[in-house]
Parts: structure tokens; sequence; C-alpha cells
């Protein structure tokens, strides 16, 4: 099998780095003091394997049960849980592609078997994706790396039309607005997948939830570790939970730098997609992809080059600060005047 590789993560600070969608802002105050706070004697003792507490603010923050929510670490831990919890070896997994790329090894590993449908070039829903007769289906919505994203009404048709679970996986849905939970009432096979990597700025603590109705919920709590989840990662959930305004702050600041980098990258002659997200995809027509990439890396700026069918004309490129896009407009005017 091929192993997942995830985005370049250098140990100097020596890069503007918008390669792994992170977020540039820091996490709320009251998140970093109340970490600072638990920094006591009782690391000794194991964290509740139950998440108690955090799974009350989430019943809370989104009008569900407490028995509706499963705590990861971080939303690949849930991803992995999805697929033992769900799937037998050479049962069927399907998604469309291109999008995010650990589930192909995830399934490599269970042993399962993948149909993937491609995704046309404007990343519309196939429909044939409903047709697979898979135990599981993953849709990543918005999507990544495309930045689209898709409206509830088809969400809602393929939940009613695929025959096992359908999981969206939402990463995303903070840099833009709605969402799919509320269709965990209504479809007892939807399962949404959160994670607070991206738009609460934890992505060092692993910090990731999913909300499903309380038979699959139950069915994954099985499944899990007992102490997944750390007791800084808790501390910091709940206190990110409770300042949640912080987030969205920072979110609607991100998506005006995004709107205002989408229009000047057009200006610069790159195709762009819509972005539903906190990165941006380019295709570069002028020069080559790879090229551009290595050049950028050379004067400081990561940004993500994908080596693989589709994106391979592409960059991924995560919006930063004002700042940050700035250099990188200034870096890519400097790349493309020189030739
Ligand atoms: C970032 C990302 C994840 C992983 O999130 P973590 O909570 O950091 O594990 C999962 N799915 C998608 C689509 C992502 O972009």
């Amino acid at each position: 099998m091929k192993s997942y590789s995830p985005g370049e993560q250098p140990q100097q600070k020596k890069y503007v780095k918008l390669n792994t969608n992170e977020n540039p802002y820091s996490p709320s105050e009251l998140v970093l003091t109340r970490l600072r706070q638990a920094c006591t004697d009782e690391l000794r003792l194991y964290p509740d394997p139950d998440a108690t507490h955090l799974r009350k603010l989430l019943s809370k923050t989104f009008s569900k049960k407490p028995e509706q929510f499963i705590v990861g670490n971080g939303s690949d831990e849930l991803l992995t849980i999805l697929i033992r919890s769900f799937v037998s070896e050479n049962e069927v997994i399907s998604y469309s592609y291109p999008t995010y790329g650990y589930y192909q090894p995830l399934i490599d590993i269970q042993g399962a078997n993948a149909v993937v449908v491609d995704y046309p070039d404007d990343f519309s829903l196939p429909t044939e994706l409903a047709n697979t007769n898979a135990k599981l289906t993953f849709l990543v919505n918005p999507n990544s790396p495309s930045g689209t994203i898709l409206p509830l009404e088809i969400i809602e048709d393929l939940a009613s039309r695929v025959n096992g679970i359908l999981a969206i996986d939402e990463a995303y849905i903070d840099f833009s607005t709605g969402g799919a939970m509320d269709l965990v009432e209504s479809h007892v096979n939807v399962v949404i997948i959160r994670t607070m990597s991206k738009s609460f700025s934890l992505a060092g603590l692993r910090i990731g939830f999913a909300c499903a109705n309380t038979e699959l919920i139950d069915g994954m709590l099985k499944v899990k570790d007992h102490y997944n989840v750390n007791r800084l990662s808790l501390v910091a959930a709940e206190a990110a939970l409770e300042d949640i305004e912080n987030m969205k702050q920072n979110a609607m600041l991100i998506c005006q730098t995004r709107e205002r980098l989408i229009t000047d990258l057009r200006n610069m002659g790159f195709y762009v997609w819509e972005s539903a997200t906190n990165f941006v995809l380019v295709r570069s027509k002028k020069i080559c992809a790879k090229n551009l990439y290595l050049e950028l890396k050379k004067r400081g700026v990561l940004v993500r080059y994908f080596e693989q069918p589709r994106l391979d004309d592409c960059l991924r490129i995560t919006v930063g600060t004002e700042n940050e896009t700035d250099f990188l407009l200034d870096q890519l005017r400097f790349i493309l005047n020189r030739r």
C-alpha cells in the first residue's frame, strides 16, 4: 500500500507556511489561560474516557444530545474509528476524487475495497457516487483540495440514495455557512465529522468530533481507545467552545482575505475555483505548477503541490494573515515577471 504523505512540517520558522490549512491566528486567550491552569500534578491522572463535559458543551452548541457525539484525537482518528466500526474486509467504501488523500490508505489498512468516482472539473456531485453499494461513503464538504461546496439539498439527496453510511467530513464548514449536522435527525445513516484543527486554531492539540444518531455513536464508542483524548486537549476544546465567538471572528477575517486573494490571483492570470474554505485551489497555465511550488519555496513561501492525476497543474494555497497574503502575492508577481 501507499502511505499518506502529509504536507511538509518544517521544524524551523523560516517559511510563510501556507501548505496545510492551519489557522494563522492564535487560539482564543481563554484556551491559552485554561491550558496554563491545567498544567498541574493532575496530569498524573488519566483523562475522562467519556469526555463528559466536552460532549455536554457540544450538545449545547449544536442543539443535540451529548450521546450523539464522539470525540477523537483529531478527526483523523474518527475516520479510522468509522471504518473499523462499520466496514469489514472486502466490503466497499466509496468516495469522489480528488479529495482528502487519507481515505485511501485507511481503506487499504482495513482491507476494504475502494470504489472511486471522479468529480467533474467543476466539482459538482457525480450521481454515480450513490450507486456503488458501499457500506460507507465519504464526502468532504466543502471539499479539499478544491475548496468548493455542495448545497444542502444535494447532500440530503445523496444521504437518502446511498445504501450504507454517509460520512460528511466538514473540516472547513466554519469558513462557509450552514453545514449538514441537522441531517443526523432525519437520516439515521448520516455521520458528521468536524475538527478543531482549522477554524479553532488547534491543529497542534488534535481534537475532532463526530455527530450522528445515538445508535451509530454507540457503535463507534465501542471501537475507540478508552483514553483517546488527553487531559489538555479536553480542556482546550471545552474553552474553545465557550469562546466560540473568537473562532467566528477569525473565520470571518480569513474569508475576507480569501476573497481578496482570489481576485488578485485571477488578475494575475490563474484559474481559481470558488472557495468556501480557508484555502484556494489555483490552476497555473503559464508556468508549470511544480516549478512554481519550488520557486515559492526558495523564496520562503510553502504551498501544497500534489504530484497526482488531476492536480499536477494546480497548487493549493492556505489563506494566511493579510501580511502573509501580501508576501505571497509579491513573490508570485516577482516569479511571473521574471519570465
Ligand atoms: C484537516 C483535515 C482532516 C484532519 O483533521 P484533524 O482533526 O487535524 O485530524 C480531516 N479531513 C479533512 C478534509 C481535512 O482537511
